[in-house]
């Protein structure tokens, strides 16, 4: 509609409206309307093949519109006042027959009011000249030029103008790009006119018509073709899931998909015209337009060869998003231009995060694994010569204390050694089968304990409780060191819930898990309503010796042992906790297939 435009443009369009008009009006009553048929000839002649849009290809692929030499045959036979009505009859059909979607009127009255002022002029011009309703080429050779010139100005420039003020481009910069290369056009197209009408003039209208008719039957397929093929192109950048933006040589945008409005949030039409930069952050904007500039001009950089750049995209919001950028170069040296292909990989740097997160914990274990092996060896020597030392030792020497302490503090340190053991899954396991739900029921009284008077505990297991191949033992370990957790979360109080289900995980749920597998699991749930985590202690968790708690209260190892058991059963473990908002330790264990009862076995 009219009010969307901006305020500029809308005045601008209402103006040449009135002029139009205002010309129409005040010139008509002039025009000779005898002889009327070869005038009503004119006026459906000039309507149908705007509203077709036939065209003429001429030379280098450019076209010339067979509307327009009706224009100026029109203009050369029935003078400037009479042809404004043809003018405005193809100005009316051009926007409503045949057209693809519906336009605005505005739109119509805009191109008729665009078309009646240019044949005017034009047509004055014609006169000025000396020109008249003679079909001497030779004669008439001047006037045309002129007239042809003048057309060829009055009609380009205020759309130039029009499509300038609406989508925020520089009028000059859109002639020049768009229009200015036309001009031979309108010369071959008044030559054109000159000739069909001195044929007429000899030859009588039919045999013009017949010679006319195969050369705008054949335009006719062709534009068919063209639209057919401009569709296809205009329905891959709608469904593209990438947003693709077209440049030109001053990296101002020309195309903005609709994957591309959703990406960044900003509109189509909003966009036109402006600085591709908008949509890179302005700390490394220059790197990459740097890139995106020599791509353009000589074809060699960063981007050559169809290679992927990763660089940070900046929203209409403000904020900042990575996406992937490939670009391919298109037209001639002059008029070169350059699509982008950018793929927002949001969710594939979380993954590959996740992903590192996971291997360095590996790699982790792998190092506290070795270290505590040859550290159990190194305290099993020591313990041996504690061993002897005390034995050597009479009962009430005063060394006995000290060879004591030397004894503890060596299982203190074989306790250490356990856990990074466990954690490294290097311990040994004794994997059996059992229901999950069991374990954890067996576990009432001692979490009960555990917990403390002002936790609430409530232990939920399934109707058909989950069988798991693990060691019960391990997974003992892991419900203690969740709740031990729980309660540390909760210094004043809350509820801990311990929960046996199963749950059938499906391929984006299984992904979610890093490197798990779809299918059906048994889960271990322990919850609280305790202080929660913020992301940067979510991030670090399973870390042997990641700690939040003062000196002396943790150890930083509960989570790292969790992790390590879970693993080495073939597991999976995921949190969810928000600060404030208590936390959520869910462990996924592949069901083990439970063995049928056979007679033959009793
Ligand atoms: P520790 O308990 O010795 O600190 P853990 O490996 O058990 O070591 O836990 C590591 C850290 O994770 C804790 O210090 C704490 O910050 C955080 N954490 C673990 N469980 C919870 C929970 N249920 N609620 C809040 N924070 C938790
Ligand atoms: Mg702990």
């Amino acid at each position: 509609m009219l009010r969307d435009l901006p305020p500029r443009a809308r005045w601008y369009i209402i103006a040449v409206i009135a002029s139009g008009a205002l010309t129409f009006g005040l010139l008509l009553p002039r025009a000779t309307f005898t002889p009327i048929g070869p005038l009503v000839f004119l006026v459906l002649l000039s309507t149908l093949t705007a509203a077709f849009k036939v065209q003429l290809p001429i030379a280098s692929g450019s076209n010339m519109s067979v509307s327009y030499v009706v224009d100026i045959a029109s203009l050369i036979l029935r003078g400037p006042h009479a042809s404004m009505i043809v003018g405005a009859a193809s100005g009316w059909s051009q926007t409503t027959i045949n057209a693809q979607t519906p336009n605005p009127v505005y739109r119509t009255l805009f191109n008729m009011s665009i078309l009646i002022i240019t044949v005017q002029a034009s047509g004055q011009v014609y006169q000025r000249l000396g020109g008249g309703p003679q079909t001497d080429v030779i004669a008439i050779a001047l006037p045309l030029a002129g007239m042809a010139l003048t057309y060829f100005f009055v009609n380009t420039m205020p759309i130039a103008f029009a499509i300038a003020l609406t989508t925020n481009q520089s009028a000059w910069r859109i002639w020049k790009t768009e229009f200015a290369s036309s001009a031979p056009n309108y010369m071959l197209g008044a030559a054109a006119a000159a000739i069909v009408i001195a044929g007429t003039e000899r030859a009588g209208y039919w045999l013009t018509l017949l010679l006319a008719a195969a050369p705008l039957y054949l335009t006719y397929k062709m534009y068919r073709a063209g639209v057919e093929s401009e569709a296809r192109q205009g329905a891959i950048l709608a469904a593209a899931h990438d947003a693709i933006i077209t440049m030109d040589q001053r990296l101002d945008i020309r195309e903005f998909n609709p994957a591309a409005e959703r990406m960044f949030g900003y509109t189509r039409l909003g966009m036109l015209g402006r600085s591709v930069e908008l949509l890179l952050p302005a700390a490394d904007r220059a790197k990459e337009i740097e890139a995106i500039r020599e791509y353009m001009t000589t074809g060699h950089g960063p981007l050559a060869g169809g290679r992927r750049l990763e660089l940070t995209a900046l929203r209409a919001d403000g904020t900042e998003f990575p996406v992937e950028l490939t670009v391919a170069r298109m037209g001639t040296e002059g008029r070169a231009g350059l699509t982008g292909f950018i793929r927002d990989i949001t969710e594939q740097r979380a993954l590959e995060e996740q992903l590192r997160q996971s291997q360095k914990l590996e790699a982790i274990g792998r190092l506290a694994g070795g270290v505590a092996h040859d550290f159990n060896n190194i305290l099993a020597s020591i313990m041996g010569a504690a061993d002897l030392l005390s034995m050597q030792l009479p009962p009430d020497a005063p060394a006995v204390g000290e060879a004591n302490e030397i004894k503890q503090a060596v299982e203190r340190g074989a306790g250490l050694t356990r856990q990074l053991l466990a954690f490294s899954r290097r311990q040994a396991t004794r994997s059996r089968l059992f229901a999950l739900g069991d374990v954890v029921r067996g576990m009432d009284t001692m979490l009960r304990r555990l917990i403390g008077r002002e936790v609430e505990l409530e232990i939920i297991d399934c109707a058909r409780s989950p069988t798991v191949r693990a060691d019960s033992g391990q997974i003992e370990q892991v419900v203690l060191n969740l709740a031990i957790n729980a309660r540390d979360a909760m210094p004043e109080g809350g509820r801990l819930t311990v929960r046996v289900d199963q749950v059938h995980l499906d391929e984006a749920a299984a992904l979610a898990l890093v490197e798990g597998n779809a299918g059906r699991y048994a889960r271990l749930s322990v919850i609280d309503t305790g202080t929660g985590m913020d992301e940067a202690t979510k991030a670090r968790l399973f870390e042997p010796f990641f700690t939040t708690k003062e000196q002396g209260k943790g150890t930083g190892l509960g989570l790292s042992i969790v992790y390590g058991i879970v693993k080495q059963s073939g597991g999976y473990i995921s949190v969810l906790s928000e600060p404030g908002r208590g936390s959520t330790f869910n462990i996924y264990l592949p069901l083990a297939a439970v063995p049928e009862p056979s007679p033959a076995s009793v």
